[in-house]
């Protein structure tokens, strides 16, 4: 059971899913900008977000014909040259040799088609995502049968972190109750 009473801290999972929205920072897509973390055991394995493969042009420089174009969301995605944010993810562990089997993976947009298939078959154990995007019933039905969880996180606004400044005015009994409660 996670008793997070006193503790002023974001939890795991939005810590994790934080971390995700600043990758997302990083897209180079011109449409839309995601970004995934992988962990096991609270520990970070990898991260990935969505644009053009390793030496082509940035997709909002015009690297990725489709995406330049006026195309209908979902629309001609055979033509896309943009890796998607989970794919990433999963190629920059093989790449580094971490594996991640047993692993959870924190998107901020829930995975299509191709990324549920590639998350099943690497192993991934759990998706937490954020934003719900065309979760089709395909994409749960095969998470179903091959045993991967996954569960919607709501967006949550994440405390601001304490200064230098701000350091010496921690109240006393904020710190006293955590010293008392197993810390995790
Ligand atoms: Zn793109
Ligand atoms: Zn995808």
């Amino acid at each position: 059971m996670d008793d997070r009473t006193g503790d002023p801290r974001p939890s795991w999972d939005e810590y994790f899913m934080a971390l995700a929205t600043v990758v997302a920072t990083r897209s180079n897509c011109s449409r839309r900008h995601v970004g995934a973390v992988i962990v096991r055991n609270r520990h970070i394995l990898s991260t990935g977000y969505n644009g053009t493969p390793h030496g082509v042009r940035n997709c909002f420089a015009g690297g990725c014909p489709r995406c330049a174009r006026t195309t209908e969301s979902g629309d001609h995605l055979e033509e896309c040259l943009c890796v998607h944010a989970e794919q990433n993810a999963i190629c920059q562990a093989a790449l580094h040799g971490h594996a991640i089997e047993g692993g959870t993976i924190y998107v901020t947009l829930s995975p299509c088609l191709t990324c549920a298939k590639l998350i099943i078959n690497s192993g991934i154990s759990e998706v937490v995502y954020q934003g719900e995007y065309a979760f089709l019933d395909t994409v749960k039905d095969i998470f179903r049968q091959s045993g991967v969880k996954h569960r919607r996180l709501k967006a949550t606004p994440l405390k601001q972190p304490l200064t230098a400044s701000d350091g010496n005015r921690l109240p006393s009994k904020t710190i006293r109750q955590s010293k008392r409660r197993t810390v995790k």
